[in-house]
Formats: C-alpha cells, structure tokens, sequence
C-alpha cells in the first residue's frame, strides 16, 4: 500500500543540504533501477513521531558506488566509502546519511563479528536486533513510501515491545541486551516476554564481546537522557556482573547521576564511568577499565574512583582552601565531577567550589613578576608561586600589593635560609 507519506516525512527530518543528499541518493538509484529502502531506527523513529537523528539505507545493490555517483553532484557534502563493507556516508554538519549493501550475516561463534555475504533486503532486516528495527521504508520501485514489515513490527511497536528475530538473537552477539534495556529506557519499550527469557538466560555471553565493543555500547548507554535507568536495569538482568563481576548498581546509585546531570549539564560519558566505578576497590576498578579497553583518559577517571572516594571524610573535616585544593587537584577532572555528584552536603559544595571556583584561582603576580623580583627559574619559582595562590585561595592576600609582600617575605625567608646554607643552590639572586 503506497503511503508517500513516509518519505516526506524522512525529508522533513533532514536539512536542506541532507533533503538534496537524499534527493540525488534516490535519483541515482531509479536512473540504475535499484531497490534503495530506508531501514533501521529512523523508520522506527517516523513511525513512532519521533524526532530521528541519523538516517540510515540499504541498498540492493552496491551501495559505495551509488553514494560516490549521488555525491559527485554535491559539493557542500562530505562523501566517505568503504568498499571493502560495502557502506557509505553523506553528512555535513547538520546530517548524516548511512548507505549499506543488503547483506545476510551468520555467526561463527558467539560474540563473533558476524560473516557477511550480500544479500536481499529480507535478508538485511533478518540479521537485525528487535523487530521493531527491522522494518523499512521503500524509497524507489513502484510503491514509494510503502512500508516493508515481514516480522509483523508494527504489532510491537503498537504494544510497546522488543521482541528479537530468533532464539539465538542474544547468543549471537550479546551487545543487543545493551541496545535492548537503551530502548526499554528511551522508548519506554518493555522486552516480550520469550525474549526476556532467552536474554536471562543468555546474558552470559556478555562474556564473548570484546572490550571495545562492550565499552562503546556502554558509552551510549551512558549517552541516554537517564543512564542510570538503563544500568539499573542491566545490573537486574545479570548483565552488568556478565560484563564484569564486580560491576554492580542499584537503587541507592541512580540518585547520585541524577545529580550529576543536576551539577553539569551535559555530563562528560568520563565522569559516569567513574560513577560506574564509585563502589569498586582499586584492583576492581583497574580490572574494569581493562575489561572495557577503555581509553587513557576513561581508565585514569575509572581508576581514579576509588581514590576520590577515599577523599570524602576529609572534605568534611575543617580545613583551609588551599588543602582542599592540594589534595583535590591531582584527580582526574571527570573523576570529581562524578565525586561532586557521590557526594551530599558539605563534601559536595566543596567539590563544586572546587571545579568552578577554586581550581581557577590564581596569584596576580605571575612568574616573570617573581623574577623581577629576584627569584630565578626553576623549582623556588614554582613554590613561589603556589604559595602566593595558597595565600589567595586562604583569603589571606587580596590585592597585587598585598602580593608584592607577601612575595617579598618570602624572598627574604628564602634568602635567610640560603645563607644559613651557603653551599646549597638558593635559585635567588643577589
Ligand atoms: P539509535 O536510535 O540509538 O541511534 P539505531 O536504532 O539507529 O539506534 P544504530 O546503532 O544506529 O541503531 O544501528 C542502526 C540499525 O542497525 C539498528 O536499528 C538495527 O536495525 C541494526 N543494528 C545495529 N546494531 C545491531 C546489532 N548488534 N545486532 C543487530 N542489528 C543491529
């Protein structure tokens, strides 16, 4: 049943550089007569009147090619191939179109990229993760706008389920119950209830994925508008201890990203990987980043947790600023975020203090002023320097002048014990 609908609707998604991109992708596949089909999230997402950000297309056919032709008309748009998986992307800064050959997938074991041969789109929507993913949009032939639903979807999507395509879904590749519990918490969706069987009973081979793949599907599970919903959910699953064992959530830490959305908008992914990590003792939290193949800065924010944690007391405990900062500046920026957001009360106004205010704070004298001052490069110019800005930060200097005696006793301090050390190497002149 054609419903042109549809593809004004997809056009209605894009920008006007990505409404000509897709104008020239669907006049070059009618020029070859080829079978080009919208497929995947944003069909899910047009059909649920939701917004949809990335566009993604299969193509009956070779995919790398009929980009490079629709491209070569295109000027203002960025046009990337690999033959090599017969896949292409349009995209400027406002869009992006994915275009794929059709392919069938097997798995030759569990957690296995998949072997990939051409093939129909029946075939393509076959290897998918829920049903509700594996419908498509007719772009070409003759019923343009027609949708394409072998799996019955749009039943699932009505009743607000996600049901995969065959029992060995989640053996196959274990990464879809990460993709599976990010819609259940984006989409409101629920699992149907053989899929929650086979998932519980799969979540296991969570085991077979590797690092990176695990850390890059958990990155966009902590990309969502509530992460912890999503990692609450996985923890009741079985799946988080199946990514690791000592990896574990509950009620008591969704409080605690809620705040952290609440302290920075827009939350670094780093920082609520180092909330992931809060609970961890250092070995765990060095066993974690490592199971994840994290990156350098990731695995310095999850090591760093533990060390964060242990800070806690202390940032109750009566002291001066400059302590404060002493003990706070050597962790990782990510880690104290996720500590301003572990922590309630005083501990948390410190840590805040800490990253809007007082890491900035710095001594109106600079390190040319000090020299001009008599002091010499090099390691006295440096205590120099953090003296002056612990004074600052403990509210004992206030003015340039105030800095300038400051400086000054210093000198003379640091002068008095040169001569009492005639021999050592002052660093002041004169
Ligand atoms: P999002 O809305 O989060 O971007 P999406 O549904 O667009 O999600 P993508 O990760 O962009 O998902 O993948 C595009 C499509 O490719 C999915 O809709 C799904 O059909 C298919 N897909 C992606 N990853 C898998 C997987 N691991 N197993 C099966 N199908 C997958």
């Amino acid at each position: 049943m054609p419903q042109p609908n549809f593809i004004d609707k997809l056009y209605a998604a894009l920008p006007p550089t990505g409404r000509t991109a897709l104008d020239a992708l669907i006049g070059a596949a009618r020029e070859r007569s080829l079978a080009l089909y919208a497929v995947g999230g944003c069909v899910r997402d047009l059909l649920l009147d939701r917004p949809t950000l990335d566009i993604d297309l299969t193509l009956e056919g070779d995919a790398p090619a009929l980009a490079r032709a629709a491209a070569a008309g295109l000027p203002d748009v960025r046009c990337t191939v690999h033959p090599a998986f017969g896949t292409a992307t349009l995209k400027d800064s406002g869009f992006r179109i994915d275009a794929a050959s059709a392919r069938a997938e097997s798995y030759k074991r569990p957690g296995a990229l998949p072997t990939v041969r051409p093939g129909s789109l029946r075939d393509d929507l076959r290897r998918r993760d829920f049903t509700v993913n594996a419908m498509a949009i007719a772009l070409t032939g003759d019923h343009p706008g027609a949708i394409i639903d072998p799996f019955n979807a749009a039943a699932d999507l009505d009743a607000g389920l996600l049901r995969v395509l065959h029992e060995a879904s989640f053996r196959d590749d274990a990464t879809r119950i990460l993709r599976g519990t990010r819609y259940e918490a984006r989409l409101g969706f629920h699992f149907e209830p053989q899929t929650l069987r086979w998932l519980r009973r799969d979540a296991r081979y969570l085991e077979t994925i590797s690092g990176r793949r695990l850390r890059d599907e958990l990155l966009r599970a902590l990309h969502e508008p509530q992460p912890e919903r999503v990692l609450l959910r996985l923890d009741r699953l079985g799946a988080l201890a199946a990514i690791h064992p000592s990896l574990a959530f509950d009620e008591s830490r969704t409080a605690a990203f809620a705040r952290l959305r609440e302290r920075h908008q827009g939350p670094p992914a780093t920082a609520c990987l180092a909330l992931l990590a809060w609970g961890l003792a250092p070995p765990e939290a060095a066993a974690l980043a490592g199971r994840l193949s994290l990156t350098r800065r990731e695995a310095e924010a999850v090591r760093a947790a533990p060390d964060a944690r242990a800070l806690l007391p202390a940032l109750s405990k009566d002291l001066p600023p400059s302590r404060l900062v002493d003990m706070l500046s050597p962790l990782p920026l990510a880690c104290l975020w996720a500590l301003a957001a572990a922590a309630e009360g005083l501990p948390a106004d410190r840590a805040l203090h800490y990253l809007r205010r007082w890491r900035h704070v710095r001594p109106l004298l600079d390190g040319r002023a000090l020299m001009a001052m008599g002091v010499t490069p090099g390691p006295r110019l440096g205590e120099a320097l953090r003296r002056l800005q612990a004074a600052k930060l403990d509210g004992e200097v206030r003015t340039r002048g105030d800095e300038e005696t400051l400086a000054r006793q210093l000198l003379s301090r640091l002068k008095a014990a040169n001569t009492a050390r005639p021999r050592s190497s002052s660093g002041i002149e004169g």
